[in-house]
């Protein structure tokens, strides 16, 4: 009888399935659907890159078995990016490895450094995947909780001193997903301290890192002090770029985390396709300009639907990045019983925080990533209630 795998077993639920569940389910039944609740970027991949990955496909070595651990042009564009874009140098052949979207390198990292039993530290709330690799590598999961007084960082002095002394490796992500919160570069330093006093690796997963509000550009880790000592910033084109289904990303950093990271892929993965690869590259080269009209757009569309929502009472938790609003629930309301209702009486999708951990509760998680009259649309069924 199968499965018998004690891994499959331990697998969390995957939470955006059952939100996707509940919106088609709400949708077959005809209602109109606004759906605010997944992450999947709604604008088209710039065209350049499309182009970029066209060409190459007429190049005969795509056809071949690529090198396994990424195309040496990739490399060196991901170290030139970091070094345009951050001030920061890297080794494009120790200290970057190329993967098939940031994911599956969130997941292998535990696998890659860590033996069952051995603890790791994630952020609570936090994106739902991390988890993922908690299960596969049987390690043991300890939180580090993420309060709004806090601005959604966490306070290395409040962990229980016994968990920092057993912790080998901890994940951050900022811009944070679900949050919007940003780190300052005092908090890295605080990081990179902390992680070298505890012999701590550290993942920080930069997945929004493009996409900064109100003018301000969020800092890379790698650009503090001693970080290449400590840790990896886990870099993807999903968002930056609108490729999230073309599956390319990187991790850069420390070199012996880097190394872990490409003997499990040697083991898992044979190269992503070389012409996404080369696509890769003309996106990391470009002049950024379509990253900076896809940050505009998104800035307008934060502005837009907090004016929305404000217009009805209903105040946000200031996000400084990322696609996302963070939206608190009004009294009497789970995050997960205000979701239901959303869905159930204004056919409104948001994500219930608690999908993003015990911290989540309080708050919903809504995505900016359709156009602005819906946003105003769903504001206006959800005045209807009368909550706020
Ligand atoms: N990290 C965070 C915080 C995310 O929100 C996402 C995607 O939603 C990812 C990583 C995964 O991105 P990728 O498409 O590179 O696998």
């Amino acid at each position: 009888k199968f499965p018998e795998s004690n891994v499959l077993q331990h697998l969390p639920k995957q939470f955006f399935a059952s939100l996707v569940a509940k919106a088609n389910a709400k949708a077959a039944s005809g209602a109109d659907v606004i759906n605010l609740g997944q992450g999947n970027p709604d604008q088209p991949t710039p065209d350049f890159i499309v182009k970029a990955m066209q060409e190459a496909t007429a190049n005969p070595a795509t056809h071949k078995y690529s090198q396994f651990r990424g195309m040496p042009n990739l490399k060196q564009a991901a170290a030139d990016f970091y070094q345009r874009e951050y001030g920061v140098t890297l080794d494009p052949e120790t200290e970057i490895a190329i993967l098939g979207g940031s994911k599956i390198g969130l997941v292998e990292l535990p696998f890659a450094l860590l033996n069952p039993g051995d603890t790791m530290l994630l952020p609570d709330p936090g994106y739902p995947d991390y988890m993922s690799g908690v299960a596969l590598a049987q390690v043991n999961l300890e939180l580090m909780t993420l309060k709004a007084a806090n601005q959604y960082l966490p306070k290395y002095a409040d962990l229980d001193p016994q968990v920092v002394e057993q912790a080998k490796l901890m994940y951050l992500n900022y811009p944070n997903n679900p949050t919007g919160a940003v780190a300052t570069p005092d908090f890295y330093a605080e990081t990179v301290k902390f992680a070298q006093d505890h012999h701590i690796g550290v993942v920080q997963d930069f997945a929004y890192g493009a996409l900064g509000f109100d003018g301000k550009r969020p800092v890379s880790f790698l650009q503090t002090p001693g970080a290449k000592n400590v840790g990896i910033e886990m870099y993807t084109l999903s968002k930056s770029f609108n490729m999230a289904g073309w599956r390319i990303g990187f991790a850069a950093g420390n070199a012996d985390m880097i190394e872990a990271i490409n003997l499990i892929q040697d083991h898992l993965f044979v190269s992503v396709f070389p012409a996404i690869q080369d696509a890769a590259v003309a996106a990391l080269n470009s002049d950024q300009s379509s990253v900076k009209s896809l940050v505009a757009l998104y800035q307008r569309r934060r502005d837009q639907f907090y004016a929305a929502a404000r217009k009805i009472g209903w105040e946000p938790y200031p996000s400084g990045g990322s696609f996302y609003a963070w939206m608190p629930v009004p009294a009497g309301y789970t995050a997960e019983s205000f979701a239901d209702l959303l869905l159930d009486k204004a056919a409104v999708v948001v994500a219930p925080g608690t999908g993003f951990g015990a911290a989540g509760e309080g708050y919903v998680r809504v995505g900016l990533l359709i156009d602005e009259p819906r946003f105003t649309e769903a504001c206006e069924r959800i005045a209807k209630l009368n909550l706020f």
